[in-house]
């Protein structure tokens, strides 16, 4: 049975606080929301039972502040802490504090975060399980000479990758030895001050890959998986629009993408909500283990959408010391799930940030609907941290069905007078080739070059 988690600190702001409270709620858990002085007004705040102000508007000096969090985690008396996604979920020192204090952190233990959330350490953890990944370096490249004879023995282009990035940055695509010896120095540099560790590790670049993820759910002993998402539409490698299940993927590729993300998750005694990404390689017709986020991940609700199954509730009962509530047979896949993520940023504008005061807010309603929002209407957007207003995610019984279901949500759906990205998705929900399912990494920034937005965005 369950240690009891009786309150929960939840670390992190905006539409995934929300989401921590709504599932605490239901659980019967008390919850304590932490602050920076920017977003006193946000929705979060109205909700949580308790509100502690940690800091300045700075994330360093607010939610990246171990020192004023975990003096907010004693001085509340929260026995847990969630803490969301980005900001200190992936930091294995933070996790180690948390637990030297007695009190439980909602995710898996230090020592997996440290196996599993630095990308060299996962690739090789994949490697160990037979898992495939993306042919590059087996470790760390600590000097450019060594990325250079690597990368002229494997071909290019190759892609450098920082060993402790995240949210898309700390990538780069370098097509020859020029550009392989101009750009390691400064992306060095850039990992170091941006993640505090400027470890690099190459892999070849996949021309035209689609994005495709596994969820898992561990408790230590049993590792099931909840199928996959398709988040190939990305604009400077970070998501916008992601669906559950992967557009079209065959039977035997996605059973043996399942089985091998369970197959690794297994090798660490996963416990917790957890993502292998991989990228799936057209021509070669195969698929590569990229990383593993030790966290829920912005786009779960799709998957909670085609399997019924609450991932919030789960990640914070197995925290609690509770086994999984069903096997992997129980879980059972049905319909087609689209999330796309509305950010304070105008897409007319080059994707312009565009913080400031709500002041309309019309959300869409209706079957298969859902709208996960960080703020309402009166409150305001900082311009401080990422710009993720809310998020839209419609379910149909197929994937068209869930297409059109959006094109009607999005245009029932009205946020002013800030600009928002509802432009970009009006236009996208419309575009034959997506509906067609012509998807890669690289189609959005083509598709944006070659005026997409501009041919049929109305505003
Ligand atoms: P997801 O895979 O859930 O979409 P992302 O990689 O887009 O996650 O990141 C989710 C959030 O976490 C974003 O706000 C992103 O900016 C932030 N983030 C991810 N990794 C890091 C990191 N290493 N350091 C700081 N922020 C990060
Ligand atoms: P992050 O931690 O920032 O999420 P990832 O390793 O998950 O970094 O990569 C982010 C995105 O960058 C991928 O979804 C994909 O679009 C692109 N990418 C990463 N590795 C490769 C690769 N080897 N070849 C082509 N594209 C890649
Ligand atoms: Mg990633």
């Amino acid at each position: 049975m369950s240690q009891g988690i009786r309150k929960l600190l939840i670390a992190n702001r905006g539409e995934i606080a929300v989401r921590i409270i709504r599932a605490a709620r239901d659980l019967g858990i008390r919850t304590v929301q932490v602050v920076s002085e920017a977003d006193r007004g946000m929705l979060a705040t109205r909700m949580a039972d308790e509100v502690v102000v940690i800091g300045p508007a700075s994330a360093a000096k607010s939610y990246l502040n171990i020192g004023a969090v975990l003096e907010a985690l004693r001085d509340s008396g929260a026995d847990a802490l969630h803490p969301g996604y980005g900001f200190l979920s992936e930091n294995a020192a933070f996790a180690r504090a948390v637990t030297a204090m007695g009190r439980i952190f909602v995710g898996p233990d230090a020592d997996t975060i440290e196996r599993m959330g630095d990308k060299v350490n996962a690739r090789a953890a994949a490697i160990a399980a037979g898992v495939p990944v993306v042919p590059g370096s087996d470790g760390r490249l600590d000097d450019p000479a060594a990325a250079l004879a690597l990368a002229s023995d494997m071909g290019f282009p190759v892609m450098i990758k920082a060993a402790a990035g995240g949210g898309g940055r700390g990538i780069r695509v370098v097509r020859d030895a020029a550009e392989l010896a101009q750009a390691v120095p400064p992306a060095m540099a850039e990992a170091k001050a941006a993640f505090g560790d400027g470890g690099l590790y190459l892999e070849a670049y996949i021309e035209n890959a689609r994005h495709i993820e596994v969820q898992i759910l561990g408790d230590g002993e049993t590792v099931v998986h909840l199928y996959e998402r398709e988040c190939s539409l990305q604009r400077r490698r970070q998501k916008i629009w992601e669906e559950a299940p992967a557009v079209a993927l065959a039977p035997e590729v996605r059973a043996a993408l399942c089985a091998s993300a369970v197959r690794l998750a297994q090798s660490v005694s996963y416990r917790g909500a957890g993502t292998m990404e991989y990228l799936w390689d057209p021509h070669r017709r195969e698929f590569y283990f990229i990383e593993m986020n030790t966290r829920i991940q912005v786009e779960h609700p799709v998957t909670e959408m085609i399997t019924g199954i609450d991932l919030m509730r789960e990640m914070i009962r197995v925290a609690g010391g509770e086994k999984l509530s069903f096997s992997q047979d129980d879980i059972r896949c049905d319909g087609h799930a689209v999330e796309v993520r509305i950010n304070a940023e105008d897409p007319a504008r080059n994707f312009l940030p565009s913080p400031g005061a709500i002041i309309e807010m019309q959300l869409p309603e209706g079957d298969g609907i859902r709208f996960d929002q960080g703020f309402d209407a009166g409150s305001t957007v900082p311009p401080y941290y990422d710009s993720l207003i809310g998020k839209l995610i419609v379910k149909g019984a197929t994937r068209a069905e869930a297409i059109a279901r959006l094109r009607a949500a999005l245009d029932a759906t009205r946020i002013g007078p800030i600009s928002t990205t509802l432009p970009l998705h009006r236009a996208l929900v419309r575009d034959p080739g997506l509906a067609a399912g012509e998807v890669s990494t690289q189609w959005l920034e083509t598709w944006l070059m070659q005026g997409g937005l501009a041919a049929e965005a109305t505003g």
